[in-house]
């Protein structure tokens, strides 16, 4: 049986894309489909339009603590109008790039809505096309919880549309979405309420790192309301009121954003004409090799419910693509120890186990390592933010297992560290590796 194409990819996100052009760098004929415009989450509604208003929000903070160094600044005014067109424009580039690249690799772009017919049929609107192969990576989208008036508040796809500031905002949720925003919110100047159903925020991170962002998110005057969960919105569009299960009455609030999470986009791909399996949750379940119940259809990125993060989504791609179409065949992305970032003010990073998983696992045979200062460059800042740092460590070798720090330059301080952790790196190689002084990074090689 002959195909139209060796390997076709449904979704022109980061895993689609890099699987796709992987591929067809060893010489496969390939194909992508994507409705929207290309590189999925990341590069239109989550990561790149994110780091852009993250960087705005650290400029404000920048123009806060410029006083302690002496400069007479006063900030007059902040343009989310014209950020926000900037950082589009800056987008629409990105979607161009992602288009050359596709050509330059020969890989076809099929615009229009991907779905199964059969196991080696994709249908792109009305026309279909075959392929021996077939990865599905259509990426997910945020979840509105199902009460009444919940249609009044938008998601961070709708935070990125926003083309003016809000003013009075409440973020609702628990995790990196509704942390990141609520910071660069409160950063730039909107009236922040950030609401938690349980008791604290980013719940599957180390404590130190909740505990110390809690701090900093109060010290700094935003509003963290806890173990409350919502009933019902009501009121219209810019003056909407939150009435909470134990009927207290929260806002109003110009903007209600919600951030409890996501879901994958598997249904629209018909997972049911080529017989592939879907769990309860939606989610394509794969084993290490990417691969599906169905032998000729794999998965990839947030679809399969694993770390939905852009890079791990990439990895897996071309690890797959290097398997099925370069001859490596034990080409598979390890899924331990992958490292992230939340860009929380200050930014936090976080690789391994926490010390409450580390103690599940290992038991008494664990150690941790920790350390709370001030970084220099706040003790002459008038909102001085705190760094926290933890070594999490197993065994008599004290190899290092986790590694957890909130703080300013901690999101760019810990892939390096990553690596070292990876390759098994114990305590005491950390302290036979020589300070970089005066950092807030040699603050990690000389724990005690
Ligand atoms: P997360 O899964 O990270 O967090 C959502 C949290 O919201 C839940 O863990 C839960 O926390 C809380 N929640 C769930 N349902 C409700 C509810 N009905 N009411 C109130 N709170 C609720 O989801 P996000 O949407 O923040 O992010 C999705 C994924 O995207 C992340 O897991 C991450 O992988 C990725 N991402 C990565 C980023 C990065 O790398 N910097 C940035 C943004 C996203 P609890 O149980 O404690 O209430």
């Amino acid at each position: 049986m002959s195909y139209q194409y060796d390997l076709i990819a449904i979704g022109g996100g980061s895993g689609g894309v890099a699987a796709a052009r992987r591929a067809a760098k060893h010489g496969a004929r390939c194909a992508v489909v994507e409705y929207d415009r290309l590189g999925g989450t990341c590069v239109n509604r989550g990561c790149v339009p994110k780091k852009v208003m993250w960087y705005g929000a650290h400029i404000a903070h920048t123009i806060k603590d410029a006083s302690g160094y002496g400069f007479d600044v006063e900030q007059k005014g902040f343009d989310w109008t014209r950020l926000v067109r900037d950082r589009e424009s800056y987008i629409h580039r990105l979607n161009g790039i992602y288009e050359k690249n596709l050509a330059k690799e020969n890989v076809d772009y099929l615009a229009g809505h991907g779905s199964l017919q059969d196991r080696h049929t994709v249908k792109v609107d009305d026309k279909t096309y075959t392929a021996e192969r077939i990865i599905l990576a259509p990426g997910g989208t945020p979840t509105i919880p199902e009460i009444p008036g919940a249609e009044l508040g938008i998601s961070s796809d709708g935070f990125f549309e926003l083309t003016t500031m809000p003013r009075k905002v409440a973020v609702v949720g628990a995790g990196y979405i509704a942390v990141e925003l609520a910071g660069m919110l409160h950063s730039l100047g909107s009236e922040v309420s950030l609401i938690i159903r349980k008791d604290h925020f980013l719940r599957e991170f180390d404590d130190i790192l909740s505990t110390t962002l809690t701090q900093i998110m109060k010290d700094e005057g935003l509003n963290i309301i806890n173990n409350t969960s919502i009933a019902k919105l009501s009121g219209q569009a810019g003056e909407i009121k939150i009435t909470t299960t134990d009927d207290r009455e929260l806002g109003e609030f110009d903007t209600v954003i919600w951030a409890i999470g996501r879901k994958p986009l598997s249904a629209e791909m018909t997972p049911e004409n080529a017989g592939v399996s879907v769990n309860d949750r939606g989610y394509i379940p794969t084993d290490k090799w990417q691969a599906t119940n169905v032998d000729n259809i794999f998965a990839i990125g947030d679809v399969t419910g694993r770390e939905q993060l852009t890079p791990v989504a990439i990895a897996a791609g071309r690890r797959l693509a290097e398997r099925l179409f370069a001859g490596m065949t034990d080409r598979h992305l390890n899924y331990q120890n992958i490292a992230s970032v939340v860009f929380s003010h200050p930014p936090i990073g976080a690789v391994g186990l926490t010390e409450r998983q580390a103690r599940e696992e290992y038991g008494d045979n664990v150690k941790c390592y920790s350390a709370t200062f001030t970084p220099m460059y706040h003790a002459f800042t008038p909102h001085p933010q705190k760094t926290a740092m933890k070594l999490v460590v197993e065994g008599e070798q004290e190899r290092v297992i986790g590694i957890h720090m909130i703080g300013a330059g901690v999101d760019e301080m810990l892939q390096g560290f990553s690596v070292a952790m990876k390759m098994g790196a114990t305590k005491k190689d950390f302290d036979d590796t020589v300070a970089i002084h005066p950092t807030s990074s040699e603050e990690l090689v000389t724990l005690v």
